[in-house]
Formats: structure tokens, C-alpha cells, sequence
């Protein structure tokens, strides 16, 4: 067991190929702290700590100090200081990444079929937002390149312009051909949510992802009880720490799926510990990454790998790894709608 001596932490921005439209704006760069570790006999340890401005609990002004100060305490402690740490749930993971790569010694992190290169794992297209036609394009792409599965983002553009969109989707393929994911962000009201889950619901959509704001659990309780379609959270989750705060919470909710982020949502332990307490309530679950470089994303792979494998057939949401023109070169590749590891 190798035990960290020192540490350093090298801050990084990386430029997104095309800019990228998300629920919290257009983001061209992305900043992330490099962690690494190094044991006494040279090995090195790799993790990318990696909070989301405006959405990460743990987006503070002061982010490096006290990444500074959780990395002194490992290295004095020779373990995580995990108890300390679950609040900072982005710098939980770069830790935690950076300790599993330490011990193994290889980007392997955990032993799987699919970090041995033996199978892949099914991912979800993600349509970025974009005008409607630049979105059918897109959807087309996707499509070719084959991927079954595509996540759209839906409550930004306007509801009519976005209906009309499910609808030239669904005239040109049915639901066995393409299974359709539509992510809100919270975008809708819950007065105005019941109408669009039915419409929803009429276009055969799989999932809705956050339909209403977060924070709102009786009224997305209520959700959960009438939808005609499978509500997912996911911004939800973010901001409970403890497994009686996340239990309750889904024993209040009910959805039918939860989404993971490992940055977002309690780094590895704190998704391992969600994907429990779900399926003991009879909640799906899947996992994604969240704008990380390769070395966040091969982290967040490695850890659905070992969760939900072998044999995964529920499509993940793990981006491909095309985002930056500056990523880090990691041996991730996508072949098909898979993302496999070359060991
Ligand atoms: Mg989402």
C-alpha cells in the first residue's frame, strides 16, 4: 500500500473545441486543479479536482486553500480525510482519483472487464443546445456516428419551438430506434410541468431530468406520483452529504431514476452510497460526467464500470472526451455509441 509524501496542485484551463450551451450559460474554458500525489518511491498519483462555477456546492472563491489544507491533512493522516472532506465533493473525488491512481499505478484505477479493454460501455449522445435546425443536425450526426440514446436539453429554447422538435424527431424515428432523454434543468414551473410531462409522454420520451427547479420536494413529489413519464433528478442531489439526509430525501421524492456525478454529488463514495440507498428503493440510477478533462472523466468511467458492470445496457452519460482542443491524452476511445479504455 503506497502512502502519499507529498503533493502538488497545478491549476489547468482547458478550451471546449465548440462553445458549449449549457443551463448556466455559454462556457468556452473550463478550469480545473490538478492534484497529484507522489509516494516515496516516485510513483505518482493523478486526479482532476473539478467544481461547476454556480452549480458545485463546492464553487468557492477560496478553492485552492482549501484543497491545500484537505491535502495536508492527507498526507499527515495517510488516508482521506473523508469525514472533513463531504462538503467539497469535486475535491473528494480529484482525491480520491488521485489515491486509486497511486496505489494501482496505472490509469486502471479500478480492476474491471471494461478497464482490461474487454467490453465498452454504452453512452448517451448528448445534443448540445443549439438552434432547432442546428440541433436536427446534430441529432443526425449522432445518430450516424450510432448512438441509440440521445439526451436532449429541453425548457430554454421556447416549449413550442421544443415540441415541435420532439415531433420531427419521432416522424422520422420511433422509440425502438431511438431512445429519447430530455434533461430541463429545472427550466419549467410545477404548475406548467404537468402539461409538458403529457406531451412528453405522447412523444414515447424515456426520461425527464429535473423538470422543475431543486428544492421543491413536495411539489416534485407530486411530480414523481402522476408523470406518465420517468422523472430523474439530478441538481437535486447536490448539497446532501449524509446517508440519512439522501435517504430521505428519496423516501420524500420518489423518482424513478437518479443521475450521479461523482464531482457533484459526493465524489466515488458518496455515488456509491446514492446507487445504494436507490436500489434498495427500487430507484434507477446511471452515471455521468460533468465537463471534466480525461482524467476526471476516465475516473468517473472507472467507477460506473464497477458499480453497474459487467454488461452494462442502461447508456451512461460519459461524454466522449472531444470537449477540448487541450484535453490531457488519456487511452479512452469511442467506438460506436461505447466508450472503451485500452489498458
Ligand atoms: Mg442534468
Amino acid at each position: 500500500m503506497r502512502i502519499p509524501a507529498t503533493y502538488s496542485i497545478q491549476p489547468r484551463t482547458f478550451h471546449f473545441r465548440q462553445p458549449a450551451g449549457t443551463s448556466r450559460g455559454v462556457y468556452t474554458t473550463r478550469k480545473s486543479w490538478m492534484l497529484t500525489l507522489k509516494a516515496a518511491d516516485g510513483t505518482e498519483g493523478k486526479g482532476e479536482c473539478a467544481p461547476l462555477p454556480d452549480l458545485s456546492y463546492d464553487w468557492l472563491p477560496d478553492y485552492e486553500e482549501k484543497l491545500q489544507r484537505f491535502c495536508q491533512l492527507l498526507i499527515e493522516k495517510g488516508s482521506i480525510p473523508v469525514a472533513e472532506m463531504l462538503p467539497y465533493p469535486s475535491m473528494l473525488f480529484g482525491m480520491e482519483t488521485a489515491m486509486l491512481h497511486l496505489q494501482r499505478g496505472s490509469a486502471a484505477l479500478l480492476d474491471t472487464p471494461w478497464s482490461r479493454g474487454e467490453e465498452g460501455i454504452p453512452i448517451n449522445g448528448l445534443v448540445w443546445m443549439g438552434r432547432i435546425d442546428e440541433m436536427m443536425a446534430r441529432i443526425q450526426q449522432k445518430l450516424d456516428e450510432g448512438f441509440q440514446c440521445i439526451k436532449l436539453k429541453i425548457g430554454a429554447l421556447g416549449w413550442k419551438e421544443e415540441t415541435a422538435m420532439l415531433q420531427r424527431i419521432r416522424r422520422e424515428y420511433d422509440k425502438e430506434e431511438v431512445e429519447l432523454r430530455v434533461d430541463a434543468n429545472g427550466g419549467f414551473l410545477p404548475n406548467e410541468a404537468p402539461d409538458v410531462l403529457e406531451v412528453l409522454a405522447a412523444y414515447g420520451v424515456h426520461s425527464i431530468e429535473q423538470p422543475i427547479r431543486a428544492g421543491q420536494w413536495d411539489e416534485m413529489a407530486r411530480l414523481c406520483r402522476q408523470s406518465p413519464v420517468p422523472i430523474a433528478l439530478d441538481e437535486e442531489l447536490i448539497g446532501w452529504h449524509t446517508r440519512s439526509e439522501r435517504a430521505h430525501l428519496l423516501d420524500h421524492i420518489r423518482p424513478s431514476y437518479i443521475i450521479l456525478k461523482p464531482s457533484l454529488h459526493g465524489g466515488m463514495q458518496g455515488v456509491r452510497e446514492w446507487v445504494e440507498l436507490a436500489s434498495e428503493r427500487g430507484i434507477g440510477s446511471w452515471i455521468t460526467s460533468a465537463l471534466e478533462s480525461n482524467v476526471g472523466l476516465n475516473a468517473v468511467a472507472q467507477l460506473t464500470a464497477s458499480i453497474y458492470g459487467p454488461g452494462i445496457s442502461l447508456p451512461q452519460g460519459l461524454g466522449t472526451g472531444m470537449l477540448y482542443t487541450d484535453n490531457i491524452p488519456y487511452p479512452l476511445e469511442m467506438r460506436g455509441q461505447k466508450l472503451w479504455f485500452k489498458p
